[in-house]
């Protein structure tokens, strides 16, 4: 059973030092039976809290790293839906490579994922782990296929090899790189012990739960701790029902053998079927997808998928608000006035910048907030925008006085001339990807 907070209030000091980050013993106890802190930020807890809190105030899903330049966190989740708080870790895309492939095509396709990467609202998106499947019959092979990995990737790295002896050398081979070890069949002795050894995570299979909960508690007996859990189905419908079992009870029933993040290899019988349950797990609630083989346009989509489920709810992206130069922009260049939405900002720039004139664009502060969200919590109207132009001197900046708007907040334009004598407001197009033709037949400045 999870310690209330008043069961673990008692454990404390209670001496509201304040040491911890919050005024009181009891703040910080409710913090921690919410899983919101750890015991070890009081400095003053006691041994016996330690130990009787150890194991309660570990995180309800356990946080596992991959790689060692830039290790993948994954795990560390404290909710079942995204609205409830936020999402931590993203999940990890892993791209499979196999051993039986010929050096050539290998190394051109290492090459290409690895250079494969999106720029979205200001991030740049990738694939985050090699997935290597040994499924040729020589030894050398493996270990060459790693090498060729290592020599032109950072990324993280899961090894699927029955082949004990050459995962062995695999390992050593890999020493310090952090990688995982895919296993497809029951979790041995000589497994964990080359988990230990190397300090690598372990990703177990299980076709029912008991039989999860068995090695994972198997492993976590043996001294490794840093599992992910695969629990193969038969179908999508079937795995996500697993997949929401065993979240639900990590985190709702502290049920601690189905506390690691969950990891799936995606299969479809075509695209769309592969993209589709890719899309699923990424959502609920894989923290590691492996795709069998690399697709540009489906990595773009899931790439964009996880963005969006992955940004904290309650903090929007959002960019500086100030005057951007989209192109070379002159005295005379028009203005275009928007908010500071990174997804708004980012369109409405690469717009502007796509119909191939330069401009200034005033990005005003909306906390982040889309035009109309902004417009319908005050955010975004005449007097505020008015406001922020006199703020940043924007006259001094400019010869034109004629301001561009977002057509979706033509209501403004009559607040906005009264609130900035000498200025004219133009209505623009309300969809940025009409703006190439609005700069054509509209003068601007
Ligand atoms: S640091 Fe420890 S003793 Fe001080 S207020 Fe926080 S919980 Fe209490």
């Amino acid at each position: 059973m999870p310690l209330s907070g008043l069961d673990i209030f008692k454990l404390l000091p209670k001496t509201n030092c304040g040491d911890c980050g919050v005024p009181t013993c009891m703040a910080f106890a409710m913090k921690l039976a919410q899983k919101k802190a750890e015991l070890s930020e009081c400095p003053h807890a006691s041994e016996e809290a330690k130990e009787t809190l150890g194991a309660a105030s570990e995180p309800p899903v356990r946080l596992v790293k991959i790689g060692k330049a830039k290790p993948l966190e994954i795990g560390n989740e404290t909710v079942m839906f995204r609205h409830e708080k936020t999402f931590f870790h993203q999940t990890g895309i892993a791209l499979q490579l196999r051993t039986s492939e010929d050096e050539e095509q290998l190394l051109s396709k290492i090459k290409e994922i690895e250079n494969y990467k999106v720029e979205r609202v200001g991030e740049e998106l990738k694939a985050d782990l090699f997935f290597i499947s040994h499924d040729s019959e020589e030894k050398d092979v493996f270990l060459k296929t790693l090498q060729l990995v290592k020599q032109n990737s950072t990324k993280g790295i899961i090894l699927d090899c029955p082949d004990k002896e050459a995962l062995k050398e695999g390992l050593d081979w890999l020493k310090d790189e952090q990688p995982a070890i895919f296993l497809k069949e029951e979790v041995t002795d000589k497994d964990i012990e080359l988990a230990k050894n190397h300090n690598a995570s372990l990703v177990l299979t299980a076709y029912s739960f008991d039989d999860l909960a068995r090695q994972s508690e198997k492993a976590k007996q043996a001294g490794v701790n840093d599992l992910i859990l695969n629990l193969a189905s038969k179908n999508a419908g079937l795995q996500l029902q697993h997949n929401t079992i065993m979240r639900r009870s990590a985190l709702k029933k502290n049920f601690k053998s189905f506390g690691y993040p969950l990891f799936t290899f995606i299969q479809g019988e075509n695209e769309f079927d592969f993209l589709a349950k890719a899309s699923l797990f990424l959502c609920k609630y894989d923290s590691i997808i492996v795709l069998p083989r690399f697709n540009k346009a489906m990595l773009y989509t899931l790439f964009t998928l996880r963005q969006n489920i992955y940004t904290d709810p309650q903090k929007p992206i959002q960019v500086d608000p100030k005057v951007y130069p989209i192109g070379e922009p002159s005295p005379e260049s028009p203005v275009f006035v928007t908010t500071n939405f990174s997804l708004t900002y980012f369109i409405v720039s690469g717009e502007i910048e796509n119909s191939g004139i330069s401009a200034h664009l005033v990005v005003c502060d909306t906390e982040g907030q889309s035009v109309l969200t902004a417009w319908a919590a005050g955010k975004f109207v005449g007097e505020k925008i008015a406001a922020f132009i006199k703020d940043i001197k924007l006259e001094q900046q400019v010869k034109t006085r004629k301001l561009i708007i977002p057509g979706f907040v033509s209501q403004i334009s009559g607040d906005l001339e009264e609130s900035l004598p000498g200025w004219e407001v133009i209505v623009g197009c309300q969809e940025a990807a009409d703006i190439a033709s609005f700069v054509k037949t509209v003068k601007l400045t």
